[in-house]
């Protein structure tokens, strides 16, 4: 998984910091709500495909009854929330990177409305710079992406079936790429 703009560092001007370099970006905004509209946020993205299908349990159980829920990723920094009030947050007592934080729950924070239950996004202490919004409850229109990735397939259902064209990846656990590589080699990044 991406990690941090910092990584990557400035290739225009040697002295320009994480923020000019961000605004350099091309970066799509994106608004996204509950169903019942208790909750509303808007998050800027360099990376607005949604490729990424997880068949995990827990994806599956809180935001994916046909199998899979399919995170994009957004700059935290930019996470603007109305109806913070409403927010409720889901940490798993079980995740397959046996990450945990010091209470032994998940650092994938998955917050949720209170009210009407619609999964809206992750945010995780492992990857503080970014937020992984749930495709679902994003409003605006996504581009479509050229291929998807399944993931965590290990956890899949007999029922479930993987609905796959022949040039998509499929992955057990993990993808082998973050979400930031995947759109960079494909010349999505920043890509409206
Ligand atoms: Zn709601
Ligand atoms: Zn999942």
């Amino acid at each position: 998984m991406a990690k941090s703009f910092e990584k990557i560092g400035c290739l225009a001007r040697r002295s320009c910091t994480i923020r000019d370099r961000q605004t350099m970006e091309n970066n799509m905004k994106l608004e996204g709500s509950c169903d019942c509209g208790s909750v509303r946020f808007s998050v800027e993205t360099d990376t607005p495909y949604p490729y990424n299908r997880c068949y995990c349990s827990i994806c599956r159980k809180t935001a994916g009854g046909g199998g899979y829920a399919i995170n994009i990723m957004a700059r935290a920094d930019t996470l603007r929330t109305t109806g913070k009030g409403n927010l409720a947050v889901y940490r798993a007592a079980k995740n397959d990177r046996e990450s945990y934080e010091e209470d032994g729950l998940s650092p994938s924070h998955r917050n949720f409305c209170s009210k009407c239950g619609s999964a809206l996004w992750v945010q995780s202490t492992d990857y503080p710079d970014f937020i992984y919004p749930f495709a679902s409850a994003i409003d605006t229109p996504l581009p479509e992406a050229p291929e998807s990735t399944h993931l965590m397939l290990a956890h899949k259902p007999p029922w479930v079936a993987v609905n796959a064209a022949d040039h998509d990846a499929r992955f057990d656990s993990y993808p082998d790429i973050g979400i930031e590589q995947w759109h960079k080699k494909r010349g999505l990044f920043g890509d409206k």
